[in-house]
């Protein structure tokens, strides 16, 4: 899931990029209205965080652009000001929610699980694979009908190889997906982290999933 913070405060920014990488999101960051913007124009995000007061365009101008380019990605406006006038301006221009600064990150949090929940309909379809389900939206996992709760690293890890299922993605690929950084070579997170996915998703069933690919990396499929 791609989000997208334009915030000019450069602490508020920091913590809540901070805070939603931790939770497992891909965060990108704008400074100013007009960066906003063109960052818009070039990806598509699943939902934006949109501060009000912003230099050059404002949060509220930004929203509007969006809107009258018929681009409908779920945005979060996020004010200095509590006045009924601006919430009630925010939400007829188009805005998802609003959240009232200063705000609890926790509240942030649901706020945004919440929106890409309704908007999960609109766009994200689940990712299955035989009786395996993952939610991107609502960042839920289900086997065979039963929730299996993974930390957020695992949960992006299991996401990237349901979106190739069948296929074998290597060590490398998959640091660079999951992960985003390059690590040494030599470390060993990867293999790490399928180990604790196959505890949770495969170890209980009879049939795994996790194969490996001597050499090569790892493929999500049934059993040869
Ligand atoms: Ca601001």
């Amino acid at each position: 899931m791609q989000l997208l913070i334009a915030e000019d405060e450069r602490r508020v920014r920091d913590f809540v990029a901070r805070g939603l990488k931790e939770e497992g999101f891909v965060v990108h960051e704008a400074a100013t209205g007009e960066n906003a913007l063109a960052l818009l124009s070039a990806e598509t995000f699943d939902l934006v965080l949109l501060d009000w007061m912003l230099p050059g365009f404002s949060g509220f101008e930004v929203l509007q652009q969006l809107r009258a380019r018929g681009d409908m990605t779920p945005v979060l406006m996020l004010t200095a000001r509590d006045a009924v006038d601006d919430r009630a301006l925010a939400l007829n221009a188009g805005a998802d929610d609003y959240l009232v600064k200063p705000f609890a990150f926790t509240e942030l949090i649901a706020r945004v699980r919440a929106i890409l929940r309704r908007s999960a309909g609109r766009a994200t379809p689940l990712l299955t694979y035989g009786d395996l389900t993952l939610d991107p939206a609502a960042r839920r996992v289900t086997r065979a009908g039963t929730e299996i709760r993974l930390t957020a690293k695992e949960f992006s890890l299991l996401q990237f190889l349901l979106e190739n299922a069948g296929r074998v993605v290597s060590r490398t690929r998959i640091l660079e997906s999951v992960w985003e950084q390059d690590f040494e070579n030599y470390s060993n997170v990867v293999e790490v982290y399928v180990r604790y996915l196959r505890a949770k998703v495969d170890a209980p069933f009879a049939t795994k999933l996790i194969q490996t690919v001597r050499g090569v990396g790892y493929s999500l499929r049934h059993e040869a």
